[in-house]
């Protein structure tokens, strides 16, 4: 199995980033798991509109979803004749889906209801879902293709619910829309750097990409909190390759203050981290 990011930003894109969007490829079938914001042309960088076997939706929020017209649209001018299956929770794309009138894209995809918690399989793809909390119904799935599997939170505070789907994940995409403190209005429904991290080691995933950024975020800071070993003020890039073999002390020193931060750096990950780029690859 094979994840490419698409984008990585949080709410809106950003310079050189487009939100979340992850392209999962296995046995020649391609899986396009939350189109967000501007990362249409990221896609085409890497597969033709054509060879997109399906979506898969976690929300409706448009920096998760905003993209999947562009797509359809393509596939409906350009005569892709065969309709794109989509899933979603219900009723998540209404939006989206009315941004042209019904004649424009009919025929151009078959919709279905995500079940959340459920089991389905997508093309050779087996999903798992769960609902997590969130500010509409947001599902966390958990992927599954040739013995290797890849889970991911979608936008979701809650991250107990979570565990028993990340538990053992070769890699877990995490939703940390800021590094250790939410403002009160994201508290419950959006996750922090710092809780990915607990919930990587919670869960004992094998690798841990951090996703959703808020834009302009220290992407170090990130890697800090999540307890990464990027030492602070490294870029992005030379952050996420040092975080293998890093050591937990580090991370934990980075810590807010506090008994709560401490327990958490207590049992955050040790593991590698790396913040969710456009082009970030993995293959297991
Ligand atoms: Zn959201």
């Amino acid at each position: 199995m094979r994840v490419t990011v698409l984008g990585g930003s949080g709410a809106f894109p950003e310079h050189g980033r487009g939100c979340s969007g992850y392209l999962i490829r296995h046995d020649g079938f391609a899986l396009l798991v939350d189109p967000g914001y501007a990362t249409h042309l990221k896609l085409l960088e890497h597969v033709t509109v054509a060879e997109v076997g399906a979506v898969l939706v976690t929300h409706g929020h448009p920096d998760h979803c905003a993209d999947l017209h562009p797509l359809l649209r393509s596939r409906a001018m350009s005569g892709v004749a065969d309709p794109l299956p989509v899933h979603a929770p219900a009723g998540a794309l209404d939006a989206v889906l009315a941004l042209d009138g019904p004649a424009t894209l009919a025929g151009a995809y078959e919709l279905h209801d995500l079940p959340m918690p459920g089991r389905l399989e997508i093309g050779p793809i087996g999903v798992d879902t769960v609902p997590l909390p969130h500010f509409v119904p947001n599902a966390g799935v958990r992927l599954t293709a040739g013995g290797k599997s890849v889970a991911y939170t979608g936008d979701g505070g809650g991250r107990d619910a979570f565990v028993p789907l990340a538990r053992g994940a070769d890699l877990l995409i995490a939703e940390a829309t800021h590094a250790t403190e939410l403002p009160p209005r994201m508290a419950g429904n959006l996750g922090t750097a710092a809780e990915a991290g607990v919930l990587a080691a919670r869960a004992g995933a094998k690798a841990l990409w951090l996703t959703h950024l808020w834009p302009g975020s220290d992407h170090a800071e990130h890697l800090t909190a999540a307890g990464g070993s990027a030492a602070a003020g490294g870029s992005a890039a030379a952050a996420g390759s040092a975080a293998a073999g890093g050591s937990a002390a580090a991370a934990g020193s980075a810590a807010a203050g506090g008994s709560a931060a401490a327990s958490a750096a207590a049992c955050r990950f040790a593991g590698p981290v790396t913040v969710a780029v456009p082009d970030l690859d993995w293959e297991a």
